[in-house]
């Protein structure tokens, strides 16, 4: 197979040590990036501190040393970066695509309460626009996306980038996009999102803005994660159009789930996983990602020649 320019990543939140599906993820994205001949790089998003207990990130950098997945570069930690995402919150500033926001969670919660969207615990709700046209005296509070505004007034077949083959905005607002497992996804992300945000109420800069500025800095050309994640991938497209950077691939991998069916999480207390048999455990995560089970010591190789046949057909671009 020839080399594509690839450059793919392990993202992984220290809310804990690696589990049962976060080993999913590193494999997937492994494989992904050697059966590319690419490179593979991974990210500690500590962007979120208080969630994060110290050590935390050095103990999954230890189990992925232990089960042999070893990144191409010094990972790097968000905690560290700010600067960059400082930068790119002034960049949608100067473009107008980002104002600040007031909203405290009970003002959130009573106008959504108005618009008859009561929580269950799990969907997230739209953003109801109340301060895109000012704070109306109060204190500004967080920083939001425009993204009602950018939809609306953006041409994306004029954008920076060109808008790839595999994501494009409708007529309609809708965005469109091509994930190599899942095939082609849409979401109405005013509907599901609105105006997202982008540093939080408590100065912490959002999941959505760190994780589109660090992977355009760190080349990421492709991005394997697990499928919870699908939903945000729109957000992610609508934030590199509206700061200039290239649009990775996507592939999101089956979620590994409790006996209950809930997705398997550390904030639900999912057992960190042992690495004392790497083999077991890489024979599991491959198994899981429906290869053959691979053999023995030449489990990493074995994997990664089932990978190439499994997904040899979505390597090099779109489906038309
Ligand atoms: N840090 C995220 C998580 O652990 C993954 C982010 C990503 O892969 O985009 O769920």
């Amino acid at each position: 197979m020839s080399a594509v320019a690839y450059c793919g990543r392990f993202a992984p939140s220290p809310t804990g040590p690696l589990h049962a599906g976060s080993v999913v993820a590193a494999l997937a994205s492994w494989l992904d990036a050697r059966a590319h001949q690419g490179r593979w790089l991974v990210r500690i998003e500590d962007v979120d501190t208080p969630r994060c207990p110290p050590g935390a990130g050095q103990i999954i950098l230890q189990q992925l040393t232990a089960l042999g997945l070893q990144p191409d570069a010094e990972p790097v930690w968000q905690s560290a970066r700010g600067a960059l995402y400082a930068h790119a919150l002034e960049q949608l500033q100067a473009r107008e695509l980002a104002y600040p926001c007031a909203c405290t969670r009970k003002e959130l919660e009573q106008a959504w309460r108005a618009m008859g969207l009561q929580s269950n615990g799990l969907q997230e709700r739209p953003y109801p626009g109340t301060c895109r046209h000012g704070l109306q005296g109060r204190p500004a509070r967080s920083w939001r996306f425009a993204l009602e505004k950018f939809i609306k007034n953006t041409d994306f077949s004029l954008t920076g980038q060109a808008p790839a083959a595999h994501f494009f905005v409708d007529s309609a607002g809708l965005v469109h996009w091509h994930d190599r497992r899942l095939g082609w996804q849409q979401q109405d992300p005013t509907q599901v999102a609105g105006d997202f945000v982008l540093r939080r109420a408590d100065g912490l800069w959002a999941y959505q803005l760190a994780v589109v500025v660090d992977d355009a800095e760190q080349g990421i050309t492709h991005i394997v994660r697990g499928e919870d994640l699908n939903d945000n991938t729109p957000r992610q497209l609508l934030l590199q159009s509206a700061l200039d950077l290239p649009h990775p691939r996507y592939l999101h991998t089956p979620l590994v789930r409790q006996a209950d069916g809930a997705k398997l999480s550390k904030q639900h207390g999912a057992a960190a996983v042992p690495t004392d048999d790497p083999v077991e455990t890489l024979t599991q995560a491959a198994c899981f990602l429906g290869l053959p089970a691979p053999q023995g010591e030449s489990c990493l190789s074995d994997a990664l020649n089932h990978w190439v046949n499994a997904w040899r057909a979505t390597y090099n671009g779109p489906r038309p």
